[in-house]
């Protein structure tokens, strides 16, 4: 394969920068055909042109710390990353900030915050995770709870379309590009007399990053709407305008002890009236995890932590939860607050170094389910990783119903593939009984796409496809990504970055990708990890 005539940027098919690209956050390992790194814009634009015609599959990526296989693929890997860095520009007046899609939530965020602003889907991953990536994940954070995710915060989006063509939308702006015209003429017409069948399609929980937005598209009409959470397979995002909410003069923070799962609906409903800007979990085996940091704060028998933060003085949260509670601390100073937070903050880099061939796999990591059913959907959780022989820790926003849960593999065991595809099915079907969704933030990508049509139903799947049809006509953006060919499984051995079947890549290239994944150094200009052959800058 060779770049196409024109071509500005970098353009590699070496052993060296496919390995690089073969793996991002997540389970997956899959070499691509090549790597690009566009110029510009317009390079970007010729590159969309050249597979359209071509029919050769890409695979945009920001900074690759996505965990379900959205940024890695068979084709030819587009690293957005590098290309659109405009500076954010702050206006503080209307409150909003416009910036390339290239920028850090950090950067972005820091921008704002110098004028008392912020963007406040505060994804964990904000260090180092791309605009465009947030964008196309429709991504979130503890403070979704009172903000909502990115999806909300949205103003305006710059574009190149599978064909090549660049757009422009905002709430009054959209139907300029192709691609829009045709979803307008084709699909928009049968979104609109469904509306009410989407609606109810829907899940019943306060986050989704599963499907297409489809149904937050026929209340707006705003192409915005349709893009955010598309996963890179509508669109390459490029250029991004959010609004953003003023900083709140203090917070406070709320430790919760539970001394059952039985209790944790209950304080999760009895504080959210409060107006808590976040409400997190941390579950039993997450405790387990971190035990030493959280020994003296938590008692003995503790089977759940909510940590509540208000933006004020958290007045009245004891009083709404001292039935449930088996203790409780109450932090209003920002010394505090931030030590109260430092326990959620511990099990990321615990899980990423696990010793030998122990391995943190996020595989059903995302699911949220109506808060009501929260200990039960924990129950299951457990149970699910015990009948299928591996360990389990279980965090997240439990003000969302929305938890993370990584299981904990020997990856040396043959079998452990297949107990993984397993736990998934099994988890799945619970999430889907429950009234939830297989993903409150961090989107389908490969691993969830064969369970779009059962989460949904075939009518809704069939309007995905359609969509998917006139933004995309060839195919060529992400394919298998968000929208699963029949049968697809989600994953085989032979796609996993570990186990024996894994696809072998360089040895340096190995070290570096598991030397990134440890320190969360996601931000790293892939290319740079390891010098390849000479002659392997194009
Ligand atoms: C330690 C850790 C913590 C995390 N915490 C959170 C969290 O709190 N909340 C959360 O929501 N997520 C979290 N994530 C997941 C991840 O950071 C988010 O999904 C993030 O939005 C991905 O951004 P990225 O730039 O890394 O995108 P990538 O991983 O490169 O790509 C993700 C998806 O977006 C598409 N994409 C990327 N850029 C573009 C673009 N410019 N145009 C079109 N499509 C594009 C890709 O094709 C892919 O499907 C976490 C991940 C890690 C490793």
């Amino acid at each position: 394969m060779r770049a196409p005539a024109g071509y500005r940027g970098q353009f590699r098919t070496d052993d060296v920068a496919r390995a690089l690209y073969a793996e991002g956050a997540g389970i997956f390992r899959i070499l691509p055909a090549a790597v690009a790194v566009p110029a510009d814009r317009e390079d970007l634009a010729l590159l969309a042109r050249w597979a359209h015609a071509g029919g050769v599959a890409v695979v945009p990526r920001g900074a690759g710390s996505g965990m379900p296989g959205g940024n890695v693929g068979t084709g030819v890997v587009v690293d957005l990353s590098r290309a659109f860095r405009e500076e954010p520009a702050v206006d503080a007046g209307a409150r909003t900030a416009r910036a390339g899609a290239s920028v850090t939530y950090r950067a972005l965020n820091a921008a704002a915050e110098r004028q008392g602003l912020s963007l406040p889907p505060d994804p964990s991953s904000g260090a180092f995770c791309t605009l465009g990536g947030m964008v196309a994940t429709n991504a979130s954070g503890a403070r979704t709870l009172k903000y909502g995710a990115m999806r909300a915060w949205v103003r305006g989006l710059e574009f190149v379309t599978a064909e090549g063509e660049t757009g422009r939308a905002d709430a009054r702006t959209h139907g300029r590009t192709a691609a829009e015209r045709r979803f307008e003429r084709d699909v928009a017409p049968g979104i609109r007399a469904h509306a009410s069948e989407l609606e109810a399609a829907a899940p019943r929980t306060t986050k989704n990053s599963s499907g297409y937005a489809l149904d937050a598209w026929a209340r707006s009409g705003a192409t915005t709407d349709l893009l955010t959470g598309s996963e890179g397979t509508l669109a390459m995002v490029t250029g991004v305008e959010v609004a953003l909410a003023p900083l709140p003069a203090r917070r406070s923070t709320l430790l919760v002890t539970l001394r059952s799962l039985d209790d944790v609906g209950p304080a999760v409903q009895a504080l959210r009236p409060l107006g808590p800007s976040a409400m997190e979990l941390l579950d039993r085996t997450y405790l387990d995890l971190v035990r030493d940091a959280a020994q003296g704060r938590v008692p003995d028998g503790t089977e759940a932590v909510l940590l509540v933060e208000f933006e004020g003085d958290g007045r009245g949260a004891v009083e709404a939860v001292r039935h449930l509670a088996s203790t409780t601390e109450l932090a209003v100073d920002p010394a505090s607050v931030s030590r109260l937070w430092e326990l959620r903050h511990l099990a990321s880099p615990i899980l990423a170094r696990l010793p030998g061939q122990q391995r943190s796999l996020q595989v059903v990591e995302d699911g949220c389910v109506p808060v009501d059913v929260l200990g039960r959907y924990i129950r299951a959780l457990r149970e699910a990783a015990d009948a299928h022989r591996f360990g389990i820790v279980i965090f997240g926003h439990a003000g969302d119903g929305h938890l993370h849960a990584n299981l904990l593999a020997d990856v040396s065991q043959p079998d452990f593939p297949a107990r993984l595809a397993s736990c998934l099915e099994a988890v799945t079907g619970v999430q889907l009984s429950l009234g939830g969704t297989p993903s409150g933030e961090h989107g389908d990508g490969r691993l969830r796409a064969p369970f779009v049509a059962r989460a949904f139903g075939d009518a809704y799947l069939e309007l995905c496809r359609r969509t998917k049809a006139a933004w995309d006509p060839t195919g060529i953006l992400n394919p298998g990504v968000k929208l699963a060919a029949e049968g697809a499984a989600p994953f085989r051995a032979e796609t996993l970055k570990v186990g024996p079947a894994a696809p072998p890549i360089p040895d340096a290239v190995a070290a570096k990708l598991r030397e990134l994944e440890r320190a969360a150094g996601w931000a790293a200009f892939k290319l740079d990890l390891v010098p390849g052959p000479d002659g392997a800058a194009r």
